[in-house]
C-alpha cells in the first residue's frame, strides 16, 4: 500500500492539520515511458502553501482530495523507461507520498556518489537555483558591495549569503530569533546578523550598512522590507524571491504606498522565478557542486521522520520554525 497526504480543505489564514489527510491507497504499476519510485526524502517549501489556496497564481492550485505537490527523492524501484533502471537515484514532482508513478521524461538521475541525495532537494536543486539566479542574475552584486538578505537563515537564505560573501560582497542577514541569528555569522559567514522579532532593524541596518544597502534579496516582504528600503543605496537592486510574511494573511496588506524612493535612488525592484532558468540549471549546477565539494558552501537541514508528520513540518516551516531547509524523511 502507499501512503499519501492530499488537500483536504483550503485553509483560510495558516494551515491547519485538519486541512491535509492521509490516505492509504494500492500504488500502480508503471506504463510505458514510466518509472516507480520509492521516495526517501521530501521536500517542504513556502510555495505550496500557494497550491492549498485557489487565488490566481502562476501555476493551477492541487484540488480537493489531491495528493500535495512536492519535489522528491528516491530510488527507482521499476522501469518501464529506457534511461531507468532499479537503483538509481532520481528528483522529480513526486507529491507527498511514500511511492510513486511518475513519467520518466520528468525526472532527473542524480550521483549520489560523493553528496547525500537530499542535497538535491536544496543546495543542488531547486533551493540552490533559486539563490544563485536571484543574487547573480537579478541582484548583480560588486565586490564591495553591501548585500541584505531577509529569511537568511532558511533554505534559500542561507546558501544566498555564502554566494554574496563568495562573490566578494560585505552581507547582512535577518532573521528572527537569536539561535538562527547565530548560525548567520557562525554557520553561513554573514558579516552581520540581525533578529528582526527582538532588534531595532532600522537601527541595526543603519550601522551595519553605513553606506547603505545595494543588494537586498527578498524573501519575506511587508512591514520587514519596507524597512530595508529606507536604507537602500542609490543604483540599488531588489531580486524580489518570496513574501512569506504575506502568504498566510487572510486579507492581503496594503502596502506599499509610496514608491517615490525607486525615484531618489533609480533604484530597482525584480521578481522572478526561478522555473524562468530552466534553460540555464546546466550554468549554475556544476558551479553549485564544485563549491559544495570545496567546503566553500554549506548548509543546515531541519528534517522530520515521517510522512504523516509532514503537515506539522511544513505549518512549522511557515511558522518559523524550521531551522535550515525542511525535509521529510520517509
Ligand atoms: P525558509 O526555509 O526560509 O522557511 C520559511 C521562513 O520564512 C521561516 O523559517 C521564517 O524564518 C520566515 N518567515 C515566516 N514568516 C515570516 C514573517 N512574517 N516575517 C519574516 N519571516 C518570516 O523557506 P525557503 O527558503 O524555501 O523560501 C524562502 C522564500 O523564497 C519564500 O518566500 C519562498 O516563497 C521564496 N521562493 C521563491 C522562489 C522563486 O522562484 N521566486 C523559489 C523558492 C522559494 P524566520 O524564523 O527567520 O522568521
Amino acid at each position: 500500500m502507499n501512503r499519501q497526504i492530499t488537500l483536504a480543505a483550503r485553509p483560510v489564514g495558516f494551515p491547519q492539520e485538519s486541512d491535509f489527510a492521509l490516505v492509504e491507497s494500492e500504488f500502480a504499476a508503471p506504463g510505458p515511458g514510466e518509472v516507480l519510485v520509492r521516495s526517501h526524502y521530501l521536500s517542504l517549501d513556502p510555495y505550496m502553501r500557494g497550491r492549498m489556496s485557489e487565488a490566481r497564481s502562476y501555476a493551477k492550485p492541487t484540488q480537493i482530495g489531491e495528493v500535495m505537490t512536492g519535489q522528491a527523492v528516491g530510488e527507482v524501484v521499476a522501469s518501464e523507461h529506457p534511461r531507468f533502471a532499479p537503483g538509481d537515484t532520481v528528483v522529480g514532482q513526486l507529491g507527498w507520498q511514500e511511492h510513486a508513478v511518475a513519467r520518466g521524461s520528468v525526472l532527473r538521475q542524480v550521483d549520489t556518489s560523493r553528496v547525500p541525495a537530499q542535497a538535491y532537494l536544496h543546495a543542488l536543486g531547486v533551493t540552490g537555483l533559486t539563490a544563485w539566479f536571484g543574487l547573480f542574475d537579478v541582484g548583480r552584486p560588486r565586490p564591495g558591495e553591501t548585500v541584505v538578505v531577509s529569511g537568511a537563515a532558511g533554505a534559500v537564505g542561507q546558501i544566498v549569503g555564502q554566494l554574496a560573501r563568495i562573490a566578494g560582497c560585505r552581507t547582512v542577514g535577518i532573521a528572527g530569533g537569536p539561535e538562527k541569528v547565530a548560525d548567520l555569522t557562525g554557520l553561513y559567514g554573514y558579516d552581520v546578523g540581525i533578529d528582526y522579532k527582538g532588534d531595532d532593524v532600522n537601527a541595526r541596518l543603519k550601522e551595519a550598512c553605513p553606506n547603505g544597502v545595494d543588494v537586498y534579496f527578498d524573501n519575506v516582504g511587508g512591514a520587514l522590507s519596507e524597512t530595508v528600503f529606507r536604507r537602500l543605496a542609490v543604483g540599488a537592486r531588489v531580486p524580489v524571491c518570496g513574501q512569506i510574511s504575506q502568504y498566510n494573511l487572510s486579507e492581503p496588506e496594503l502596502a506599499p504606498r509610496n514608491l517615490g524612493f525607486l525615484i531618489v535612488l533609480r533604484a530597482s525592484l525584480q521578481g522572478f522565478l526561478v522555473s524562468d532558468y530552466a534553460h540555464r540549471f546546466g550554468e549554475a549546477l556544476p558551479r553549485l557542486g564544485g563549491l559544495l565539494a570545496d567546503g566553500r558552501l554549506t548548509y543546515r537541514e531541519d528534517v522530520t521522520d515521517g510522512l504523516e508528520h509532514a503537515p506539522r513540518a511544513f505549518i512549522g516551516m511557515l511558522r518559523g520554525e524550521n531551522r535550515g531547509k525542511t525535509l521529510v524523511k520517509l
